[in-house]
């Protein structure tokens, strides 16, 4: 059997954390088996839809690398087909025209409620006479059109995550509605579980894989194969994605959406990364870094959890600065030269480029996310520095004068300034004054950066004399040891 699945999401929001996932799922699956992955756009729900969410899924699939085989397919320009399934189901009397009105439906519901039942549809116009249709229709009563669905059938399913999932046809709510806004001539607008059937059966899907929120559609869709005499798909139904107090992540929880952690600065690679780990792993748990190509060899959806999964920013900062810490010096500047324009840094990307890659492969280690060089940055391309008080504390103590006095003095007679004599120069300093080489080491980065933390210090001296600051600022650190 060749596999083919699909992803299909409502362009109703940004593309969402666990449709992408769901997505990961489903290209995984697919590429495991060598078979389809389709992209399907759900936009049925013609005034929630918008075309901007619609290129921001499809912007947000390919930046994460999910490419699909066939699509993207829109529902909206199926509407035909849908009319045909309803006009079968209609003539082999598995659906009829309801005319009840919502004011009824409330006072059903409000029957039920108050008998202590659950509320559902009772099926009341399942067997209308034509006299009865005809007499709703002159009071311009526009029917649904509802789906039979009995009360005694059970409906079973082997899931490829939950295992065996098995519902009673009571529970499902009564006859349901497959199109609203009907009218005897006319099918008016299908809905969700028709239309996803529909495409489902067209597009010939053999493994429908999707969010766990959708389980309680399951069966009432497996009734809608059989009524439309088509094979029924295998279902898998993936955890959802929590929050750290175990909700469904939602929008109040912050970021949701795959272009937002773009814009954060986590790579693409990462994310689909730690995407794949929520609520999957490998035979192999001690392996959590692969490539989705990596990830595809070994992926097996029975190993998906049935338990939520929790939505971790420790882990995925942490995934993604495996990333960023591996990433090629050439590649990694590439995409930090443009953070760095944006943060209005003047650079020039011909005649500074070794000099950027060298201050890349500075911050390289300590970056988690690819905005944090941004800060890391800033005194690399910022010519004048205050002194933070921590520096200006540490410039203020006894040996800092001296310390950088003997470190200028060394610097006129200098023949140049690079890693091997700019450590001889320290120590030198350290032997004259009889001081520790750590106080000698936190005069000069207090001097040189302002700050007291920082990457490397020769590195960052080299980086910052080649710009022609470094003497400078060395100057005016010792200036300040002597000010009170
Ligand atoms: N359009 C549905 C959603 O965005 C997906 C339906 C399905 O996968 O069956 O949740």
């Amino acid at each position: 059997m060749t596999v083919r699945v699909r992803i299909a999401p409502s362009p109703t929001g940004n593309l969402h954390i666990g449709t992408a996932r769901t997505a990961v799922f489903n290209w995984l699956f697919a590429r495991h088996h060598q078979g389809q992955f389709i992209l399907r756009v759900e936009d049925t729900d013609l005034e929630r839809s918008q075309p901007q969410y619609t290129q921001n899924i499809i912007d947000g699939l390919t930046w994460l690398g999910l490419t699909w085989d066939e699509g993207p397919f829109f529902q909206s320009e199926r509407m035909d087909l849908y009319g045909q399934a309803v006009k079968t189901l209609l003539e082999r009397g598995l659906a009829y025209h309801c005319y009840c009105t919502p004011a009824e439906l409330d006072a059903m519901r409000d029957a039920q409620k108050a008998r202590g039942e659950a509320p559902r549809y009772d099926n009341r116009h399942r067997n209308l006479t034509p006299e009865e249709k005809a007499a709703f229709e002159a009071e311009g009563r526009k029917p649904v059109i509802r789906f039979k669905i009995e009360d005694s059938r059970e409906i079973s399913w082997q899931d490829l995550v939950r295992d065996r999932v098995t519902w009673q046809g009571r529970d499902l709510g009564g006859d349901m509605v497959i199109a609203r806004a009907a009218s005897s001539t006319d099918i008016g607008q299908p809905l969700y579980n028709l239309v996803v059937v529909v495409d489902d059966i067209d597009m010939q899907i053999s493994h429908v894989i999707r969010g766990e929120d959708h389980i309680g559609n399951t069966p009432k869709q497996i009734l809608l194969y059989e009524a439309l005499g088509a094979a029924v798909p295998e279902f898998g139904h993936t955890p959802l994605i929590l929050n750290q107090t175990g909700q469904k992540l939602s929008k109040r929880d912050g970021v949701t959406s795959i272009s937002d952690f773009q814009d954060m600065g986590f790579l693409a690679p990462a994310l689909v990364n730690y995407m794949t780990l929520l609520g999957w792993s490998p035979v192999d748990a001690a392996q959590e870094l692969f490539s989705l190509a990596e990830a595809a060899q070994v992926f097996e959806i029975g190993r998906v959890t049935k338990a939520g999964a929790k939505f971790d920013w420790d882990k995925l900062d942490w995934v993604n600065s495996q990333y960023l810490h591996t990433m090629p010096i050439p590649e990694l500047t590439d995409r930090l030269i443009p953070l760095w324009k944006a943060a209005g840094y003047t650079l020039d990307t011909q005649t500074d480029r070794p000099w950027l890659e060298q201050l890349t492969t500075l911050l390289a280690p300590s970056l988690t996310r690819l905005k944090d060089a941004v800060e890391q940055a800033q005194v690399f391309f910022t010519p004048e520095r205050p002194f933070g008080e921590e520096a200006q504390a540490q410039l203020h103590q006894d040996s800092a004068s001296a310390a950088l006095a003997t470190v200028l003095e060394g610097l006129e007679s200098l023949p140049e300034l690079n890693a091997e004599s700019a450590k001889t120069l320290i120590n030198q300093g350290v032997k004259q004054l009889g001081v520790k080489k750590g106080v000698v080491m936190r005069s000069l980065r207090a001097a040189l950066t302002g700050e007291v933390h920082g990457p490397d210090l020769i590195e960052t001296w080299l980086l910052l004399h080649q710009r022609g600051w470094a003497t400078p600022r060395l100057e005016q650190g010792r200036s300040l040891t002597t000010q009170p």
